[in-house]
């Protein structure tokens, strides 16, 4: 029996995590700050793990991002584009690692990706026969919105893959943001012509990207690195059996990637990168909220599997929230 005041307050908590939702990833105009929206969504959590019979498949707690625009064709996409669990101090990374060593039942100390997490957001883009072919927002998870010409537009993003041996189908996922330098001079032109300021390079890429007009997206200075792969085909296409090891295979084709990211051993090896990552925060030429921690070997990842709405063989550890500190509210956004 769920006391009435816990399931009012888990009512409360989905509504306001819904709204923000909507606000942040269907009209890329969020109305209060990532950390706040974090409180909530943990708060939440902390209550459905409590009440387990308060989990419903419709909870925010259970769902990735949000419901894509009609305005844009929809791709479904061949395996679901996850979003990634949250650690955010140091007790959640050992937790995380203990979750694994339980559930693998072995104790041996595990190798990580360690990765950037780039502050802009997800796209799947799909090559066959080495040709991009479709660019998809991640959506809900399961449904992207198609928005090809506007990927079509970013510079760094080959239209074609370099070499012989290709497989006849891959889908590249990674990350589109917007540098800083890029973000302040954008801002600085819409000052100019006085026109609304975009809040945060995150904001603004996504309302870049997601223009129905791509001769707008092209005068946007957007950039993509690649962070992993979804649909290989054919599926005997030999691939190396680690995640960084892939990414290189990724960087050998054409596609760029984030040059910041390294391997690590055991939540210790990933804190001492987290340290290093931070130190460099203000001189990194993108904005990034964390870093994301990712199991090495792909033979482990698939043994470890998915829950709902994230991989259990990875985790994005947050830094602490530079956004709280602006007027969030006070500041005008454009999509
Ligand atoms: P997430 O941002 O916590 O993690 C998943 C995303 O990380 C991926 O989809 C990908 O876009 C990104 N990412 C960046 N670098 C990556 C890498 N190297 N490897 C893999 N993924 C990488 O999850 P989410 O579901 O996209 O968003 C949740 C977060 O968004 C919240 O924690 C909150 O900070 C923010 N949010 C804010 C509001 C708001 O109103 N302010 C609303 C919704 C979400």
């Amino acid at each position: 029996m769920i006391p009435e005041d816990i399931q009012a307050r888990a009512e409360s908590l989905r509504a306001r995590i819904n709204d923000y939702n909507y606000h942040y990833y269907v009209l890329d105009a969020p109305t209060v700050p990532d950390a706040e929206y974090d409180r909530d969504m943990q708060a939440l959590m902390e209550l459905e793990q409590s009440y387990p019979a308060l989990i419903t498949p419709d909870s925010p707690s259970q769902k990735v991002g949000g419901e894509p625009l009609d305005a844009f064709e929809s791709v479904k996409h061949d395996v679901p584009m996850l979003s990634l669990d949250n650690a955010f101090d140091e007790d959640a990374l050992y937790a995380f690692e203990k979750r694994l060593a339980d559930r693998l039942k072995d104790s041996r100390t595990l190798t990580f990706s360690c990765e950037p997490k780039l502050d802009g957001l997800a796209v799947s883009l799909l090559y066959e026969n080495g040709t991009l072919t479709r660019a998809a927002t991640r959506g809900d998870g399961q449904t992207g919105e198609n928005i090809t010409q506007n990927v079509r537009t970013i510079a760094n993003i080959p239209l074609s893959l370099r070499g012989d041996a290709l497989p006849s189908r891959v889908e590249v996922r990674g990350e589109v943001f917007m540098p800083k330098a890029g973000f302040e001079s954008l801002n600085q032109r819409q000052r100019e012509k006085g026109e609304k300021v975009f809040v945060n390079p995150r904001n603004a890429a996504a309302g870049s990207l997601r223009q129905l007009d791509s001769r707008i997206t092209a005068k946007r200075p957007l950039m993509f690195y690649a962070y992993s792969l979804g649909v290989v085909e054919p599926q005997s296409f030999a691939l190396p059996d680690t995640h960084s090891q892939r990414l290189l295979k990724l960087a050998q084709w054409g596609l760029p990637l984030c040059r910041e990211t390294d391997v690590a051993d055991g939540a210790g090896g990933c804190l001492a990168y987290y340290e290093r990552l931070m130190a460099q925060r203000d001189a990194l030429s993108y904005d990034i909220d964390g870093v994301v921690f990712k199991v090495d070997e792909i033979a482990t990842q698939q043994q470890l599997g998915f829950v709902a709405r994230a991989p259990r063989w990875a985790i994005a550890q947050k830094f602490p929230a530079q956004e709280e500190i602006t007027r969030l509210l006070d500041v005008e956004f454009q999509v």
